[in-house]
């Protein structure tokens, strides 16, 4: 459709670098971690790695490859049929190197792995597992897969001693077909975050949604609805940006005014909490956020 829209003033800005983020940054070095945050390149790196009002630093690491078994018309990420095999000494190795490098909320995340029965599961939950006994305090955050909706996949991970069950809806419902692999869907995403929640009601759950791919006021208003209606606690929304000439294109530029007035409306629904803006991405200050809900 059309011309590709420019990019509005608003996505412009320059972003703030909070005070921990040099500290994090001096101290990665020989760690060998994989950052999403630095490897995406992502505009909030500053906020996130320096902490706020809480002093929070968080960051997101990734797990399992550089390689998804599917293919997201949003996401820039390399696909392949039959990625690389799992590196067995990944979870203890990852563990050890958030432990020693300072952070206070984690966001550990991968790619989709259909190729391995499990998704993943067990290897996730191993990296948690690791990672609570080196570092009780440190809060972490799953964003998984769905794991072709495998629920006992869902529960290992569920129960491992996890903090936050992430998984993203990533967009409306009546979208889906036309963002997401076709092995995703809206019900599918859905179930996994109820089991998540019902086999261990202390997490919290969260997901996220794009806005800038054609979808309406309305079917926001009811994805947000269903999403609270299942019990779901956190909520993220964020500008789609499109990665590459190849990807989906931007349908709209939201401004930050009507991400603001979706902030309101998912306060009013009753969300833990709702972050909504132009940059807000899935893990955006999730570490700030989660402790701003638990003493306010
Ligand atoms: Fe990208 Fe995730 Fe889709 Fe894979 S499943 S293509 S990593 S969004
Ligand atoms: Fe890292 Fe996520 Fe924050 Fe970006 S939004 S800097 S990927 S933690």
């Amino acid at each position: 459709k059309g011309e590709r829209l420019r990019l509005p003033p608003w996505l412009k800005t320059e972003i703030p670098i909070g005070k921990n983020y040099n500290r994090l940054k001096n101290t990665l070095r020989d760690l060998n971690l994989h950052t999403v945050c630095e490897e995406a390149r992502c505009p909030n790196i500053g906020e996130c790695w320096g902490g706020g009002e809480y002093a929070t630093a968080t960051a997101t690491i990734m797990l399992m490859g550089d390689t998804c078994t599917r293919g997201c018309r949003f996401c820039s990420v390399k696909t392949a049929r039959k990625p690389p095999p799992l590196d067995p000494n990944e979870p203890e190795n990852t563990a050890k190197a958030i432990s020693a490098w300072g952070l206070d909320y984690v966001v550990l995340t991968s790619v989709d792995r259909d190729d391995i029965p499990d998704g993943g599961a067990e290897h996730f939950a191993k990296t948690v597992v690791n990672l609570k006994q080196r570092s009780p305090a440190l809060l972490v955050e799953c964003l998984t897969p769905d794991f072709r909706g495998n629920l006992s996949a869902v529960e290992k991970l569920a129960l491992s001693g996890l903090d936050v069950y992430a998984h993203n809806v990533e967009t409306v419902r009546e979208l889906q077909r036309y963002v997401r692999d076709p092995r995703a869907n809206f019900d599918q995403s859905l179930a996994v975050l109820r089991h998540a929640k019902a086999v261990n009601p202390t997490i919290l759950t969260k997901t996220s949604i794009m806005l800038g791919l054609g979808e309406t006021d309305a079917q926001i208003y009811s994805a947000m609805k269903e999403l609270r209606d299942s019990g779901i606690d956190c909520l993220t929304l964020g500008q789609y940006m499109q990665p590459t000439k190849r990807h989906l294109k931007v349908e709209e530029y939201v401004t930050p005014e009507r991400f603001a007035h979706w902030e309101k409306v998912g306060k009013e629904m009753g969300f833990a909490y709702t972050a909504s803006g132009p940059l807000v991405r899935s893990s955006y200050k999730a570490g700030e956020f989660f402790l701003k809900n638990l003493l306010e």
